[in-house]
């Protein structure tokens, strides 16, 4: 048995087998070539090993995850052999004199273009099929091994150098057991979505990372952060006696289900779900949410190959309001770029993205775009109770050039005789150190404050939230930090504003009787968080908590 150490940040613990995510990087040049048929024999032969892959691939997701999951190699097959497609990269090779690699990849985005400009939806989805093909014949071509998108038949511990959101969220959340990375910090988006799915993750292994070859017997511990490869039956039977008791204590959790957050003095507080997509919402009804406080959209955006269109969007919300029956669900518009990067919007590849042009300041120069998403948001509206929240706002210029786009889809549908709500509520993430200090302006032009901590700690401490460095509480209990928080709260109460946090920070049960006294109204956190925090609320005694606050504030 070997034990690596890295950090735990998402709990829980899984048994299974490693398999190794590694991006393959696959670099295609241009070569002139002499003989087009020998080529050609190439291309062939790299298509049957593809499609032995293929059926090997389906068989294996047959048994492990069933017909309808297995489909998709079968879609997969089917493009292989379409005719337009091989013609194509036979076309490519015959008239250019080109290499069997540069000729699929040729076909590669020219289908996949065609496909993504389709208007049935399910077309559309094919594109991100027909790339996936193109590479799995170009690493055959290659001599590259298959790699990890191959998992998503799945029930594998994922062990990876560094993921990115994109990539974890398309790693198949369904039947991942695990995640493991060499890099990593507590505040990644990607251990967010963990924390969020649920499934223990463990970051910094270090270069133990590269000593894994794959397919070992694996226990991974998510609140130590330890991994056991090949455990020995002492370690086996510990472990499985550490999960009954996190499912008990689970368990006794699940019985204050149905309780209201109400400290033992009364000051009672609302306790809702981040989510970061459709399929997590059962798992925050399960935690008895009172709400969605923070629908991260932009996911939507990371999973898929082209801009998801106002009929899907508006879908998804109605969808998300009618499972909330009425309870307040804020959706938070696109917040994309920084470490959430997709080509759709052209990668930023500058020094320093988190201080580069993303969330609003992305929205507000794509207004075709922006609209659409409110659009989608305002005809959802009529199936619940819902907020709209913009990210990363540094002015009050910009909330007003986003209240005026709003009041434009408002008239557009209005005029379009599509309905929607009049008091949907508008708030804006307090996540930069510029909004916090004119919070008392931003106040007077909306409905409500999320405070987004874990941008709010890089941007106030400049220190890297990406960066595993930082996790320490030094940085992230930082004085300054708290001061933020409090004079938000103030600013936002004074206008009739209130205010919440959204951030990692409010699932912090150390610190929830000093966020409830600075006035706090409301916590979103993930959907394991809601029962622990709640069971923390109830334990809560907040006479003296201004005491309390001041010495912490000012001692
Ligand atoms: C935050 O910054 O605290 C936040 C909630 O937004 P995200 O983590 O998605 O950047
Ligand atoms: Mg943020």
């Amino acid at each position: 048995m070997k034990i690596i150490q890295g950090k735990g940040v998402s709990g829980g613990i899984a048994f299974g087998r490693i398999r190794l995510y590694r991006r393959a990087d696959i670099s295609v040049n241009q070569l002139r070539i002499d003989d087009p048929d020998e080529e050609l024999r190439r291309f062939d032969a790299a298509k049957q090993q593809a499609l032995q892959q293929l059926d090997r691939l389906y068989e294996r997701a047959l048994t492990e995850v069933g017909e309808e999951n297995a489909q998709i190699f079968d879609v997969h097959r089917m493009l292989l052999d379409d005719p337009d497609y091989n013609d194509s990269v036979e076309g490519t090779i015959r008239s250019l004199f080109v290499n069997a690699e540069y000729a699929v990849s040729v076909a590669s985005d020219d289908f996949s273009e065609m496909f993504a400009a389709m208007e049935d939806e399910y077309m559309r989805e094919r594109s991100a099929d027909v790339r996936d093909v193109s590479r799995r014949i170009m690493r055959c071509l290659l001599d590259l091994s298959e790699d990890a998108d191959d998992d998503s038949c799945g029930g594998s511990v994922i062990c990876a150098d560094d993921l990115s959101p994109s990539e974890t969220v398309q790693l198949g959340r369904e039947t991942v057991l695990a995640f493991c990375t060499a890099q990593g910090s507590a505040n990644s988006h990607t251990a967010i979505l963990a924390r969020t799915m649920n499934i223990p993750a463990v970051t910094g292994i270090g270069e133990e990372f590269f000593y894994l070859k794959g397919g070992e017997e694996v226990i991974v511990d998510g609140a130590s952060g330890t991994l056991y490869i090949d455990p020995d039956l002492r370690t086996k039977k510990e472990m499985l006696r550490k999960r009954a008791a996190e499912m008990k204590r689970r368990e006794s959790l699940m019985t204050l289900r149905g309780m209201d957050n109400v400290t033992k003095d009364g000051r009672r507080v609302n306790v809702l779900a981040n989510v970061a997509g459709l399929q997590d919402v059962s798992a925050a009804i399960d935690n008895d949410c009172g709400g969605i406080g923070l629908f991260r959209s932009e996911f939507m955006y990371l999973e898929s190959s082209d801009y998801p269109t106002e009929e899907y969007q508006f879908r998804i919300y109605k969808r998300v309001l009618e499972s909330m029956k009425g309870k307040r669900v804020i959706i938070r518009t696109l917040d994309i770029a920084a470490d959430k990067q997709t080509e759709l919007f052209g990668s930023d590849r500058r020094d320093n993205p988190a201080l580069g042009f993303r969330a609003i300041r992305v929205c507000l120069n794509r207004p075709d775009i922006f609209r659409t998403q409110l659009r989608a948001l305002m005809r959802a509206s009529v199936y619940g109770s819902l907020g709209i929240m913009f990210p990363m706002i540094i002015s009050v210029e910009e909330i007003r050039e986003t209240k005026a786009l709003l009041a434009q889809v408002r008239e557009e549908l209005k005029a379009e005789g599509i309905p929607y709500r009049d008091d949907v509520e508008i708030g804006i993430m307090i996540e930069t150190p510029a909004a916090v200090m004119i919070s008392d302006l931003l106040a007077k032009e909306v409905d409500f404050f999320s405070i987004g901590s874990n941008d709010l700690t890089q941007y106030t401490l400049a220190a890297d939230r990406l960066n595993p460095e930082f996790d320490s509480h030094s940085y992230v209990h930082h004085k300054a930090l708290l001061r933020m928080i409090k004079m938000t709260a103030d600013n936002a109460h004074k206008e009739g504003a209130w205010v919440g946090i959204c951030g990692e920070l409010g699932g912090d049960t150390t610190l929830t009787g000093l966020f409830i006294a600075m006035g706090v109204d409301e916590f979103s956190v993930s959907p394991s968080q809601i029962l622990p925090l709640r069971e923390r609320i109830l334990g809560l005694d907040m006479s003296g908590g201004e005491k309390v606050l001041a010495t912490t504030l000012n001692g």
